[in-house]
């Protein structure tokens, strides 16, 4: 019976995109709106694609109408394959063996929590192969507010599974704060990996569970897991 649950984040964790998304939604702004911008002054990590589109509206000066967001992300969706097949994208050590891992084990049960929308998760797991280890995910499209997106991760592990996961057995697994403080929100143990948006020493100041380099020793991963 599966009985503790591992959360993923994406971007920093799971995958390093190098900057595809951003590259992505600077040409659907250039393709929709004629503005030319790299984004640089967006603060992405650890954030909801929803809560990144509004601080781009609302800098940029774009009217947050429903018809905006939507020729949008149409065009960030298009654009966003094409950035994902350019060279530089990687899965960080040890992702690969885990997820094996983690899916043979009877136990453990793995699904996403991340800020991307579920379109977007699915084109850059599916680009790294990765997209198969996940029947259910949190996503951006629930809420733009990470804290928000625990409890649709839970609900839907739940129904997937047919049981009720005890918080205490529910682990977060991301590279910024935000994912530690997402994790607390819903009482899960949290385990923050430096492959990503933060230095080491920045996530050990979010207390998180456990704090790790990388994931490259699956063995000491599974320790915080089984402990
Ligand atoms: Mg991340």
């Amino acid at each position: 019976m599966k009985r503790k649950l591992l959360l993923w984040d994406i971007d920093g964790t799971l995958v390093r995109t190098q900057g595809a998304g951003q590259r992505a939604l600077s040409q659907a702004l250039k393709i929709i709106f004629n503005i030319d911008s790299d984004l640089e002054f967006l603060d992405m990590a650890g954030r909801t694609d929803p809560y990144i589109f509004q601080e781009m509206f609302r800098a940029l000066g774009i009217t947050r109408t429903e018809q905006n967001f939507h020729d949008l992300l149409e065009a960030y969706f298009s654009c966003l394959p094409v950035e994902m097949a350019k060279a530089g994208g990687y899965t960080p050590p040890g992702i690969l063996q885990i997820l094996e891992v983690v899916r043979q084990r009877t136990d453990l049960a793995q699904g996403l929590l991340t800020g991307n929308l579920e379109r977007g998760a699915k084109i850059k797991l599916v680009h790294f192969d990765l997209w198969r280890f996940f029947e259910f995910g949190a996503y951006g499209s629930d809420s733009s507010i990470r804290n928000e997106l625990g409890p649709y991760a839970l609900q839907r592990a739940s129904k997937v599974h047919g049981v009720e996961f005890d918080r205490r057995n529910v682990f977060v697994i991301g590279d910024t704060p935000h994912d530690v403080a997402c994790g607390k929100a819903i009482g899960a143990r949290t385990i923050a990996v430096a492959t990503g948006g933060a230095t080491y020493e920045e996530l050990l100041a979010s207390e998180p569970t456990a704090a790790l380099k990388d994931l490259g020793d699956t063995q000491a991963f599974l320790r915080i897991i089984d402990a």
